[in-house]
């Protein structure tokens, strides 16, 4: 059994979702997983926005166009007349619960219902275009076994349990179809796995149905060795270790969610990168095997905040570091690197829902600072098996961009440095060119 997952790319027009007939209908046993189509998440969150600031007329007006748009595809993609209806009806019915959203009171948690429409609707589309085709599979409502517990982690008892009671019951089927990114609470509401979150959803039912292989399928062949966002001429990887793909995902390479490979490396399960529109490509392969020695690939994550607390305490004293982990722990805000010399520390963070309550508490230990708009740009490859010189080339590559804080040691394949953010590009694009004097220097 492979789990399949195709992101919003390739389920993005009605063409798209019958080149997806061909990709997975070879008769081998799949779980696919879908994403919404492309820019549907979009919309909706934006329609919640407008839900939330009380325009109703604004939100009234995206549904509207985006319902016109969903018409086209079910007139492009179906044939039939009578598969036409069911592509309508799938319409109305979606659309049917996000115009009772829009028009009844809103409460923050319809927000969630509203965004699980897309994933919906799309799974449905692929999964009736089978049946018009004459392609047996089945629809397995993600809702009805992806469930996260009260801390919002997998609850991966209930997801095998749930999962495989309705794979078992249907054993002689080649494909299920599901929904990926959408989930329910511990007390049953609709929910999701954060933005991106469909790639997480692969990885988590991979591990639920002892998948062989969990296969991304997105619009670039593979992992790049930088952000083709910000980069040219970025070439990608054909091998990467768990640890390296987490670290990049974690880190900003927006082609995998950040938690997506954890699963799959507890499980020891294969993860391969693939383009929908260069399907013979081979992609990037994910897994326990390490190879190649130097720097692979550069990533860069947005929005991060340094907190730094100057204290004299600091001075020879033990427990002070303790202390202020434990506010970080108390508002349960995950740090990303911390640099400490005799009088200060500093911290990185990303989520910053806390920060106020933080430097309060903070404030009892020492003078607070705090600095926003920040990137941490991180350099994963393997550094302790090649040889020496790799800290001096990627502080070479950026003698011209101020550096706030480096991470350096931390692990065996991860060297972070942390920049403002109006200068991530030029650090990217600086740092690009050690891809190919490493090979030289070597
Ligand atoms: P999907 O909708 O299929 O989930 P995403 O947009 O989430 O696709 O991820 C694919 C995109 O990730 C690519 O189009 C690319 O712009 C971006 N990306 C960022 N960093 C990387 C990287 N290092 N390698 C490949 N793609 C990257
Ligand atoms: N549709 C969701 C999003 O756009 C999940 C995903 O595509 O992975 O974030
Ligand atoms: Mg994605």
């Amino acid at each position: 059994m492979k789990v399949l997952k195709f992101g919003g790319t390739s389920v993005g027009s009605a063409q798209r979702i019958k080149n997806l007939a061909s990709l997975i209908g070879d008769g081998e046993q799949k779980i696919v997983v879908l994403s919404a189509m492309s820019g549907t998440t979009n919309s909706l969150v934006e329609i919640v926005s407008c839900l939330y600031g009380k325009q109703t007329g604004k939100a009234g007006q995206l549904i509207e166009e985006l319902e016109e748009k969903y018409k086209k595809v079910v007139e492009e993609l179906f044939v039939l007349p009578d598969f036409k209806q069911i592509g309508l009806e799938i319409i109305k019915e979606h659309f049917g619960t996000i115009w009772n959203v829009a028009t009844s009171e809103f409460s923050a948690n319809q927000e969630k219902t509203v965004l699980a429409q897309g994933e919906l609707m799309s799974s449905a589309f692929l999964h009736h275009y089978l049946q018009e085709q004459n392609i047996p599979s089945v629809l397995l409502p993600a809702l009805s076994f992806m469930r996260i517990d009260k801390d919002g982690e997998p609850d991966d008892f209930y997801i095998k349990e749930n999962l495989l009671r309705q794979t078992e019951s249907c054993s002689e089927m080649p494909l299920f179809i599901t929904q990926g990114f959408i989930c329910r609470t511990s007390k049953g509401e609709i929910s999701n796995l954060g933005r991106g979150g469909s790639d997480y959803s692969a990885s988590i039912i991979a591990v639920a149905a002892e998948a062989g292989e969990i296969q991304i399928w997105t619009d670039i062949d593979g992992m790049h060795n930088n952000d083709p966002r910000y980069v040219d001429n970025t070439q990608a990887i054909a091998y990467l270790s768990f640890d390296e793909a987490a670290e990049l995902a974690y880190f900003g390479a927006k082609i995998l969610h950040p938690l997506s490979i954890r699963p799959a490396k507890l499980a020891d399960i294969p993860v391969r990168l693939k383009n929908t529109m260069t399907p013979d490509a081979e992609g990037t392969l994910i897994s326990r095997r390490k190879d190649g020695k130097g720097i692979k690939a550069i990533a860069a994550k947005d929005e991060i905040t340094v907190v730094k607390i100057k204290s004299d305490r600091m001075l020879m004293a033990y427990g002070f570091m303790r202390k202020v982990f434990e506010v970080f722990e108390t508002y349960e805000t995950p740090i990303d690197m911390v640099a400490t010399s005799e009088v200060a520390v500093s911290i990185s963070l990303d989520n910053t829902s806390h920060i106020d309550e933080i430097v309060r508490d903070l404030n009892q230990y020492g003078m607070v600072e705090v600095d926003c708009h920040l990137s941490i740009i991180c350099i994963v490859g393997d550094f302790i098996s090649g040889r020496g010189g790799i800290a001096a080339q990627i502080f070479q590559s950026l003698s011209n961009i101020p550096i706030r804080m480096i991470s350096y040691g931390g692990s065996d394949h991860n060297v972070s440095v942390l920049v403002k953010q109006d200068d991530k590009k030029a650090a990217l694009m600086a740092l690009n060119g050690l891809f190919t004097d490493v090979q030289v220097n070597l």
